[in-house]
């Protein structure tokens, strides 16, 4: 099959089966992926070997799987219009990691605030998976020569590295990449990070500077897409905030990241601006903001856990999508792959 020498706009994003979807991914990076679905090419993964870079147990993290899966449809996620997969039954993303490690330099890798977080204080302990994540993550893009990456803002540094991947590839492949039949010397496209969802980074609810994650020790520091009525009341009423009224000028948020973080978050989730919320809701005290709040979450979690619960009850046909998925990209990434072993000098038969 030949390849187009310029690549169509095609979109690749991911997230990890790491534990349930929170608002935060939801509200960074899903609703823009629902969007673009509209508009393009849109192949959106499970990346389950991201995942193990970090201990799963093996039984959780197949749940995980298909629960993130089951999460991407119940969000409108279309599996007929985009490609719905996960990462380890496509094996171009493991192959293509390799030749991106190759390419890599270590000086870069050694500036990714990311690991330096997870990793913690215990560096010498962490895997060496997690030190290699981001170069994973590059092939997961490479694989496709997807041209646009929707994600929220944690990931900037990382799809900067995927960029300096593909530009480096280019630069020292320039020769065999037009002997390959690519006239111009280039073989990947620069992917464009898309950092515009609703709210690019929402923050943990016990730590207005910490961002909201999935791996965070504490269930009261995010609000799952899993969480019922009572669970979501509970946590938006523990959340952390501080003891004066919300100010009546946004301005004056930026100064108190937890009042910051929730008024962002109703803003979000009602399409409003924090300068609306803020003229609604100024000099009054949070209860009063928090209760409308658990009435706006719930109206917007509550149907996306529904359609969950509903998909979840057929696993088989979760697994048929996945397979489904991961046989047409495949049907992508196989031919970008074999390209990349010519042009690095790998015999294939
Ligand atoms: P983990 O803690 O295991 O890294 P995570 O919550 O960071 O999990 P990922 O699977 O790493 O989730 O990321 C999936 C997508 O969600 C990415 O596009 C990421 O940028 C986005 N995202 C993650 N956390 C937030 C957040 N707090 N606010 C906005 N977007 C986020
Ligand atoms: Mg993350």
């Amino acid at each position: 099959m030949s390849l187009p020498q310029k690549p169509a706009p095609r979109v690749f994003s991911g997230m990890q089966p790491t534990g349930n979807l929170h608002l935060g991914n939801y509200l960074g990076a899903m609703v823009r992926w629902v969007e673009m679905q509209k508009s393009h090419e849109c192949i959106y993964c499970v990346v389950d070997m991201h995942a193990i870079t970090v201990w799963q147990d093996p039984k959780e993290l197949r749940d995980q799987i298909r629960s993130v899966t089951a999460a991407y449809i119940a969000s409108g996620l279309d599996p007929k219009r985009s490609i719905l997969f996960n990462q380890s039954q496509v094996p171009e993303h493991a192959e293509l990691a390799w030749v991106c490690n190759c390419v890599a330099r270590l000086g870069w890798l050694n500036r990714m605030t990311q690991f330096k977080e997870k990793a913690g204080k215990d560096r010498e302990n962490a895997s060496v998976g997690l030190y290699a994540y981001p170069t994973l993550m590059a092939a997961d893009i490479l694989a496709y020569r997807a041209t646009h990456v929707p994600v929220g803002e944690d990931q900037k540094q990382h799809l900067e590295l995927a960029r300096d991947i593909a530009q480096k590839f280019n630069n020292d492949f320039a020769g065999p990449i037009r002997d390959a039949g690519f006239d111009d010397g280039t073989f990947f496209p620069l992917p464009e990070p898309v950092i515009m969802g609703p709210a690019t980074r929402v923050m943990s609810l016990r730590d207005g500077t910490k961002k909201m994650s999935k791996s965070d020790a504490s269930e009261l520091s995010r609000i799952n897409m899993t969480d019922d009525a009572d669970s979501i009341a509970k946590k938006i009423q523990k959340a952390k905030t501080d003891p004066l009224p919300l100010p009546g000028d946004a301005a004056e948020l930026e100064k108190r990241p937890e009042a910051d973080n929730l008024v962002g978050i109703f803003a979000a989730l009602s399409n409003k601006t924090k300068a609306e919320v803020v003229a609604q809701f100024g000099g009054q005290q949070f209860s009063a903001f928090k209760k409308a709040l658990v009435e706006l979450a719930v109206s917007r979690i509550g149907p996306v856990n529904a359609e969950m619960t509903r998909l979840l009850a057929d696993p088989a046909e979760i697994d048929r999508i996945l397979a489904d998925g991961a046989k047409r990209a495949r049907a992508i990434a196989g031919p970008i792959m074999d390209k990349v072993k010519d042009i690095v000098g790998f015999l294939r038969s």
